[in-house]
């Protein structure tokens, strides 16, 4: 059973000062998951987490997981001025873009980022922009099919590396790492990303054994040992209430396993694992908090909410799956069905379809679980719905607004000085 962090008297209490809907965090939860994972890697020396700022773009987030030791992933322009406003510069930052501009490469070296290189062609452009740096990092794409556990298995996940857009085949990486050298390069990271929101234990060491076999190969092949593997996102989160949770102590030791057998004898005892966790950092100490307003009776049955797919997009975009509480009804029965719509004009802007839940009436606050993590950040202003405040709940129960709401002045500041214009 998946139990908010927030009380309905709570969110009453919240509501005479922010509005529904909104954005809350836990400050405890971020807190105590961020000190798992860096206990589930403590083995390793100079292990470090860089939180991917995509999943949850907001200062006051990244100071926290800043605190516990995390740095920052960056892959846009804004999310290194982000960074680097945040105090976190240097080695507390990955840069790990694709089909990147010149101007983002020049910032990221500007604040003294890690670059990881997401193309062959990427040596060359940045070293006619700002040179090659001392430590550097390359995209590793192998390829094929990606599979983990045979069907039939609890474990199944399979992505398709082979239509990935990102990183270099290994006759290409092997290449890179001998022109950064000749370049100047003097510390060589590997990085690679194969699958999405896994809910298994298998998937960092499984992807784990696939980079440091390639490095033990980049060693014999080119010399060249690297500083660094880094394992990048794809840790998930269990969305639905029947999924077990990843158990990153379990996934920390699967990877230790994989570090002793393959890089320990290889004389690469040395190297550093990091990671870039973006949904398993954040997704489930997030609620959008929202209020039914209507109910409507025709050929389904419907509860219309303050919020929409602007403020909570998977849904609508992969048809992901939320879960739902209606606050003050915990334990009451789900025998009604319910279709839970924001107002845009689109039909797929439903938090939930077919949904059992206890009755809803109206004025009833519901939490939708899990939307710490690409929530608020993909928010956009479709039919002119506004961004939600963005709240965090502090570890004495307190409240404090993170990201206030965006006004209709907001919406309209890009026309200022273009009302003029004759058509
Ligand atoms: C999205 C992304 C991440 C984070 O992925 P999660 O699945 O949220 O953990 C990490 N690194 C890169 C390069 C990404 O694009």
């Amino acid at each position: 059973m998946k139990v908010p962090f927030i009380t309905k008297q709570e969110v009453e209490e919240i509501a005479k000062t922010y509005p529904t809907p909104f954005h809350i965090y836990d400050e405890k939860g971020i807190r105590e998951n961020a000190r798992k994972l860096n206990q589930a890697f403590s083995w390793n020396k100079g292990f470090k987490e860089y939180f991917a700022v995509k999943a949850n773009p907001n200062p006051t987030i990244l100071k926290i997981l800043h605190e516990e030791g995390c740095g920052t992933d960056c892959s846009s322009l804004a999310e290194l001025i982000m960074s680097e406003k945040c105090g976190i510069v240097g080695r507390d930052v990955m840069f790990s873009s694709n089909d990147t501009p010149a101007e983002e490469f020049k910032k990221a070296a500007e604040i003294g980022a890690t670059i990881n290189l997401d193309d062959f062609t990427h040596i060359d452009f940045l070293n006619g922009i700002t040179g090659i740096p001392k430590r550097i990092c390359c995209r590793f794409n192998p390829g094929g099919i990606f599979k983990l556990g045979e069907s039939g298995e609890s474990v199944q996940v399979m992505d398709n590396p082979g239509d990935a857009k990102y990183g270099m085949t290994e006759d290409q990486i092997l290449e890179a790492y001998t022109r950064l050298r000749d370049l100047g390069a003097e510390e060589f990271g590997i990085h690679s990303f194969l699958a999405s929101n896994t809910v298994t234990n298998e998937y960092y060491p499984a992807l784990a054994g696939i980079l440091f076999k390639l490095a033990v190969k980049i060693k014999e092949k080119t010399g060249v040992s690297l500083s660094f593997i880094n394992l990048s996102g794809g840790v998930g989160v269990a969305y639905k209430p029947d999924q077990t949770d990843n158990d990153i102590l379990a996934i920390g030791e699967g990877v230790r396993k994989q570090f002793e057998e393959i890089l320990v004898p290889a004389g690469l005892g040395e190297v550093k694992i990091f990671t870039e966790l973006g949904r398993f950092m954040l997704a489930p100490y997030g609620h959008l908090v929202t209020k039914a307003v209507h109910e409507k009776h025709i050929y389904k049955e419907y509860i219309g909410v303050d919020a929409c797919a602007s403020n909570l997009m998977r849904p609508a975009m992969y048809g992901s799956y939320h879960h739902i509480t209606v606050l003050g009804k915990e334990n009451e029965p789900c025998d009604h069905v319910y279709d839970v719509t924001g107002s845009l004009c689109e039909n797929n802007d439903k938090f939930a379809i077919d949904r059992a839940l206890p009755r809803i009436d109206k004025g009833d606050y519901i939490v939708i679980h899990d939307t710490g993590a690409h929530g608020f950040a993909m928010g956009y202003n479709y039919n002119g719905r506004l961004w939600s405040a963005e709240l965090l709940k502090r570890e004495d129960g307190s409240i404090v607004e993170i990201r206030r709401a965006q006004t209709i002045d907001d919406y309209f500041a890009t026309l200022d000085g273009f009302w003029d214009i004759t058509v």
